[in-house]
This record gives C-alpha cells, structure tokens and sequence, in this order.
C-alpha cells in the first residue's frame, strides 16, 4: 500500500520569489493596472496536496469583465496595439517566451503549488512547452497572408482576400495545464493581432497571474492582455455573453461548453471550444507491447488522468489481453504517488476534493455494476487529494465508468476480437477527441485511423507538438488550436474587389 510522504522535510525548498508571489495583494490585470475586483471580493487558491491555502485571489464578475473588455477594445482599435506591425508582435511574443524560461524555475513550483502535478514535470515539460507555444506562434505572426483570386465573370476585376484580426477575444481556460492552457490561447490570438480578456480556472489561477507581469515586462501595451480571476458562472459566464467581445476560446468540459454556445448567441460571437474526451485507445495482435504498456501508463496516469486526450477506455486484442492488463495493473501499482514538491513523485493529487469525490464514485459505481478492479481503486490517505492509480477491467461499453469522462487516474480494458467490431466500440461515443492504435501493420493503421471519429489519431506514440492542428469531433468541440489552423481561427477574411 502506498502511503503518501508529507514530511516537509523531504519537500523541494520554495524559492524566494515564489513566496513573495504567494504574498502578493489579490489583484486582475486590467488595461495594464493591477486593480482589486470592483466588489472586493476574494477567494482563495489550495494546494491540492494538502488543501492548505496557497494565496488570496481577486473574484472577478461582471463588471470587471466589463473593465477589461472596454480596454481590450480600446487597445484593439485606437491603442498603440492597432498600429503595431506584425513584426513588433512577433518580437514581443518572442521575448514573452524568454522571460517564460528565465523564470522557468520559479514558474514550475507556482504551477505544482497551485496544481499538484509532480515539479520535474511542471519543470520539464509544461513551463518549456508554453515558451515554445509562443516562439512557434510569434513566426506566424509575420506570415499571415490572403490570396488573390481570378474572377471569370465578364469585367475586368483585381480581386484578393486578406486576414485581419477577429477583434476582442475573451479565453476561459480549465486547471489541469494552467500556464500551457493559457500559452495555447493568448499566444495565437496575439499573434493574429487580437487583444485579450483571459479567465482562468479558480483552481489555479497563479501562473497566469505571474505570466501577465511577463506580458507587461514583454512590452505589451496596456490593455492587450487583461486577466480577469473569478468564477466559471460569474466571470466566465460574463465573457460568454458579453455583446462586446467577437469571438469566446473555450477549454473546459462539454457542458459549460453548451452553455458558452447559448450565452454566445446574443450578439452571435464566434466560439471555438476544445472539450471533453473518452479516447479509445486500440492494441491490435500485432501490438508491440514493450512500447504499448509504457505509452499507456503515461497516457492514462500522467497528470493524475486529468487530461482530455488521455486514453481512458483501453481496447485490447483478446489473444494479447492478459499480457496487457497485467502488464498495465503493475505499471500502475509502480507508480510513486506523492506531492508534486517531493523529488520522487511520479503522480500528484487529483485538483480537488470535489474531483477526488467524482472519481471515486466512478470507481464504485463501476464495481457496483460488476467491473473488477486489478490495481489501485480508491482514495490514498487521508490529506491532500490523491487517488491510486487504478485498472478496471470487466466492463461493457453501456457502462458509466466505460462512457463517461472521469478526468481522473482510471481507465477500462475490454478485450475483443474482430476490427469491426472494435471500430464500432471505438466510434460508440458521444466524444470524438483522439485516439490511440497500437499495431505494426501500417496498412492496418492507415485503415483504422481513416474509419475512427476523432480529431487526433496516435499510431504507436502520441506527440502534443504545437505545430500539429488540434481539435474534437461530435460532442469533443469546436475548431483546432495549434498550427496555421489555431493562429487562422484568430482572424476573418475579407474579399476585397476592385473593378480595374
Ligand atoms: P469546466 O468546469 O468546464 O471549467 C473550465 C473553465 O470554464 C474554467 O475556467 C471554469 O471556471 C469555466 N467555467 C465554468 N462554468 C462556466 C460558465 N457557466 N461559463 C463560462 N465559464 C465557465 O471544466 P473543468 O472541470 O475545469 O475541466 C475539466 C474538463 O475540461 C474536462 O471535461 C476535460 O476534458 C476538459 N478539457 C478539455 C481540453 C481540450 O483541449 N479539449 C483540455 C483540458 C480540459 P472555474 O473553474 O473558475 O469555475
Ligand atoms: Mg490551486
């Protein structure tokens, strides 16, 4: 049995700056002022490794949102930022992505205080991944272009298009990559040439809070970036509808997803949402396991399981299915679970007590309904939010554990035969997000990738690379982030004709 070492003793030492941050007044940003929330409310931030409080936080609501839209409007049309050329975007996405890794250390103990994931991974993979969003998206700054277009109608015509930035864009990100999520939606709408009203999730709004002084210290103009903290239904909702923004980013689940849609109807505001997922993933007969059970212990308990593409229902060929559930029950029983601050820690705690609480009621409510656990299963300890990483296997596709997200460290293994039928199990799914196949017959691959309904498709290996458009099928959103596609969804294009 686990047990969870708490020792201070035995924790990573915070540096200097980290607790003078956690010091700071409660504040938003707000046309490049830190300002208290107009009603002077706060709320506060936990660890989740011990649920202790962290740092007071300003709880935004309407009329802040209202605040930061009218300075996001007044930097888009007659600020400095309306006049800025694409090359100077550029530098300062640039330079934001230098002052990410200058304080690349300081960053990473922020986001495991605030999120609980373990520091060699904040460290080593979500701090540089948000440097690297904005270097990869200050080049598409300054390469930007409409096209022309030859018009066969009887005239004489010169005719092109041309992307102009969307306008005020407003982002609600989720807590499970806080400063990554974050970096996936400022830095191609800055790119674009939008200004930005960003709310981050409750749970853990301190990095963004530390990236917007980067944002200023980066030479951004006052009111490009404005950082409204608070509540999903109060600032959130107020981002949603309000009739000044032209476009809402969304990352959250498929429900406050609808609800964005609804609230975005009043002045028909574009809405791009990247939401929940059940990813099938697919070990075929031919799988090569010493790669397939590794990648899926990764997959499935990285982050705590709390990521939207991890491949949480495993389908595994009946002749290899023993190999693999064992396989995967003693990777998961392996894993050292601790606090993020503790250097051996592989798994954090999950991001609170109302999630710890959602995903081991998964967990009974599939044991009740006949699903048989092989590894982990439960809560571990008695502080802080941590749940054993745990294999379930018995299950039928009708059941909950088997179709509903539980954004948490537990996946089901159902065995099958044909491909046929796998693909039908694979595609029985309200989500399309991604999908995993694990087989060396690349013919095989090529087939299933084709017949899978959903935006990604991993074979043998999974790359998040920002250069790659990401996005979900059916009920799993709205549009791709990253690539050419993520910055393009920041613009609208204009036809211009001119009779010659
Ligand atoms: P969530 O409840 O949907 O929250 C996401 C964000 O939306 C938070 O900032 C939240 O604010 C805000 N929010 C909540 N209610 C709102 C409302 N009525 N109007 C506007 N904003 C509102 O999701 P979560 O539980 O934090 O995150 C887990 C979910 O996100 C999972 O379903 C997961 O699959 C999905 N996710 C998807 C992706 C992807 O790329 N597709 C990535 C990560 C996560 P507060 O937290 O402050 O209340
Ligand atoms: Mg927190």
């Amino acid at each position: 049995m686990t047990t969870i070492d708490q020792t201070p003793g035995n924790l990573t030492a915070l540096l200097p700056s980290v607790m003078k941050f956690l010091d700071r007044e409660p504040a938003l940003l707000i046309d490049g002022r830190w300002q208290p929330a107009r009603s002077g409310e706060t709320f506060v931030s936990r660890n989740p490794a011990n649920g202790s409080t962290l740092a007071k936080i300003a709880s935004g609501d309407a009329e802040d949102v209202d605040l930061a839209v009218k300075a996001a409007r007044r930097a888009f049309k007659s600020g400095p930022w309306s006049r800025t050329k694409s090359s100077d975007r550029a530098q300062m996405l640039w330079k934001l992505a230098d002052l990410i890794t200058e304080h690349a250390d300081e960053l990473a103990q922020l986001e495991t205080l605030d999120q609980g994931k373990p520091l060699n991974v904040s460290r080593g993979a979500d701090i540089p991944g948000s440097a690297e969003t904005f270097r990869y998206m200050a080049g598409w700054a300054t390469k930007l272009t409409g096209k022309t277009i030859q018009v066969g109608a009887p005239g004489d015509f010169h005719s092109y298009t041309q992307l102009e930035p969307v306008g005020v864009v407003g982002q609600i990100v989720p807590w499970n990559f806080p400063l990554a999520m974050a970096a996936w939606k400022l830095a191609p709408a800055l790119a674009a040439g939008c200004t930005v009203v960003l709310k981050p999730a409750e749970n853990t709004p301190l990095t963004a809070l530390r990236l917007g002084e980067l944002i200023q210290e980066a030479g951004f103009p006052d009111g490009v970036v404005n950082i409204v903290t608070g509540f999903g239904d109060t600032a959130g909702a107020a981002i949603a509808q309000h009739p000044d923004i032209d476009k809402v980013a969304f990352t959250g689940s498929t429900g406050v997803g609808k609800s964005i849609v609804r609230a975005a109807i009043g002045n028909l505001k574009r809405v791009s949402l990247e939401l929940g997922g059940k990813n099938p993933s697919i070990v075929m007969e031919d799988a090569d396991l010493v790669a397939a059970i590794p990648g899926l212990i990764q997959g499935s308990f990285a982050n705590s399981g709390q990521v939207c593409t991890a491949p949480s229902r495993i389908f595994v060929h009946g002749s290899v299915f023993e190999d693999v559930l064992a396989g995967l029950s003693d990777g998961a029983r392996a894993l050292k679970v601790g606090p993020g601050l503790s250097p051996g820690s592989q798994m954090g705690p999950v991001i609170s007590e109302r999630q710890l609480v959602s995903i081991t009621e998964h967990i009974e409510g599939g044991v009740t309904a006949g699903a048989k656990v092989t590894a982990g299963g439960g809560r571990l300890g008695t502080e802080g939010y941590f749940v054993a990483p745990t294999v379930v296997s018995n299950v039928s596709n009708e059941m909950p554990i088997a179709r509903e997200e539980i954004f948490g460290p537990v996946v089901v293994l159902s065995p099958f035969r044909e491909i046929d039928d796998v693909l039908h199990m694979a595609n029985d799914t309200q989500y399309g997000l991604t999908a995993q196949i694990w087989t060396q017959n690349v013919s095989n691959a090529h087939r299933m990738a084709t017949r899978i309904d959903a935006g990604s498709i991993w074979v043998n290996g999974k790359s998040m690379d920002i250069a790659l458009p990401f996005g979900g099928f059916k009920q799993s959103g709205w549009g791709q982030e990253k690539g050419v596609e993520g910055v393009e969804m920041y613009t609208r294009s204009k036809t211009v004709v001119v009779a010659l």
